[in-house]
């Protein structure tokens, strides 16, 4: 019960590694936000909070990340429901692309850019300001990628929105300091969600490979650090990037 009376928002909560964590938070004594675009899997994933026996735990709320108005609402409807807001895990996102020079910026950019970057921007800005009025601390948490740090095929404009991710970390660190505010990137490697689904079984396989013990992560085992990163027992990471990519990072080459 790492996370007894602690009120979190999870964006992206319907599905993948959201969902994964809202069901980890709960478990952890959380009461949670079920935040996503697609309300009815939401929804479908409170009922299953209920059916593990965590009456009330969480709530479904709709947003589209790439709204700033409607991420505001978002946390407040975290204060509506459950009273306070302690942790904003800003994970909605999209994936895939095209080669640059194939780019229709409107189709192959923008979209990217307004979901995955400006999204976890207005999740920071919105939930720290409701720290700052709580005064009470709080902590961010947002997935970025292994694509963050590093530039791959057909992923121009996601690393950048990845790589914003994890700059925002920093300066949110540096400049919510003063009101007790951590925050926190991670970056995924390879996950079995749905959307690694939309590839090939193919690059599936090759995408396992590429983790050093040959496999796809599993959502939950993603979950497990999230919980542990919004306790108190991490304290002191802040500012910072929490690789779980199962050593993909740690490598540059194979020879088998
Ligand atoms: P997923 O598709 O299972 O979940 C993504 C969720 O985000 C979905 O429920 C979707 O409805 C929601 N979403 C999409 N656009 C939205 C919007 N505009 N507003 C609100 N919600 C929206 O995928 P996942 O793998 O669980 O992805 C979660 C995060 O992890 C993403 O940011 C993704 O880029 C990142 N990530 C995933 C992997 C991987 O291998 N699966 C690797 C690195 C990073």
């Amino acid at each position: 019960m790492r996370l007894a009376g602690k009120v979190a928002v999870i964006t992206g909560g319907a599905s993948g590694i959201g969902r994964a964590t809202v069901l980890k938070f709960v478990r952890e004594g959380a009461k949670v936000v079920v935040a996503d675009l697609n309300l009815e899997q939401a929804e479908a994933v409170v009922a299953e909070v209920e059916a593990l026996g965590f009456a009330g735990a969480a709530s479904a709320s709709k947003v589209d990340v790439s709204e700033f108005a409607q991420v505001e609402a978002t946390v407040a409807h975290a204060v509506e429901v459950f009273g306070r807001l302690d942790v904003i895990f800003n994970n909605a996102g999209i994936a895939g692309g095209k080669a640059l020079l194939d780019h229709d910026p409107a189709v192959d950019y923008a979209p990217m850019i307004r979901i995955d970057q400006d999204g976890v921007y207005y999740g920071i800005l919105a939930a720290g300001r409701q720290f700052r009025d709580q005064g009470t601390g709080g902590v961010i948490i947002s997935t970025s990628s292994i694509y963050g740090e590093q530039a791959a095929e057909l992923a121009f404009s996601y690393s950048a929105a990845k790589a914003a991710v994890i700059s925002f970390t920093r300066s949110a660190a540096y400049e919510l300091a003063e009101y007790g505010v951590r925050a926190v990137a991670i970056t995924p490697g390879r996950v079995a969600t749905p959307i690694i689904g939309q590839f090939s079984a193919e690059l599936q396989a090759l995408f396992a490979s590429e983790q050093l013990r040959g496999r796809m992560t599993a959502p939950e085992e993603i979950a497990d650090v999230v919980a542990f990163l919004a306790s108190d027992e991490a304290n002191v990471i802040n500012g910072t990037v929490v690789h779980v990519d199962d050593g993909y990072s740690a490598y540059k080459q194979r020879f088998t």
